[in-house]
């Protein structure tokens, strides 16, 4: 199936010169929802993944598919202040100040092998702050996968050495 057809880009938002990939109308498309997260659940099927985890929110969208069809479970990446029980935290770089991802502390127990899943990777800031809690916690990143790689902000360098999934190149 080709997945692009069901991205809808939206030209100069949420600012100008921006071309926004909007993955909504892939979501609310069944069949082309279910193949997505079928191809993913395929990729994650040879990576032993005993747990899927993914940032706040369209990581959740993409994740928690596949950790249903896999039979495993899924623990959320939040933005500072909305989770409620003790975490650890990683400050990262926007393009304009910095921004704080937090997980819960038990989320994740030593050696598990774990999956990460985001809708897109532009300059890989949020996964690779992603990547440093899991692995604060003792995880092994057995896995990424996107929907959409952004190729010309070249974030898949910035995850030099990490086995990555994505569905569709722009
Ligand atoms: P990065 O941290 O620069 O790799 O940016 C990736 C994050 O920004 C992901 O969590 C995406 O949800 C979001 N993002 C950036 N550009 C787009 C887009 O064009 N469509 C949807 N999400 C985007």
């Amino acid at each position: 199936m080709d997945l692009k057809q069901f991205i809808t880009i939206v030209e100069d938002w949420p600012k100008p010169g921006i071309k926004f990939k909007d993955i909504t109308t892939l979501m609310d498309n069944g069949p082309a929802y279910k193949y997505a997260t079928d191809q993913i659940v395929e990729y994650a099927s040879k990576r032993q993944i005993d747990l899927v985890v993914g940032p706040e929110a369209r990581g959740f969208i993409i994740g928690c598919p596949v950790a249903y069809s896999l039979g495993v479970g899924f623990a959320p990446v939040r933005k500072e202040g909305k989770l409620p029980r003790e975490t650890i935290k990683v400050q990262y770089g926007l393009e304009y100040g910095k921004d704080v991802l937090t997980i819960h502390k038990d989320a994740i127990k030593p050696g598990q092998r774990v999956l990460i899943t985001d809708d897109l990777l532009a300059t890989g800031g949020t996964i690779d702050a992603t990547i440093k809690l899991v692995e604060g916690l003792g995880g092994v990143v057995a896995g990424i996968a996107f929907l959409i790689e952004l190729s010309y902000l070249d974030g898949r360098n910035k995850l030099d050495g990490y086995d990555i999934l994505t569905l569709m190149k722009y």
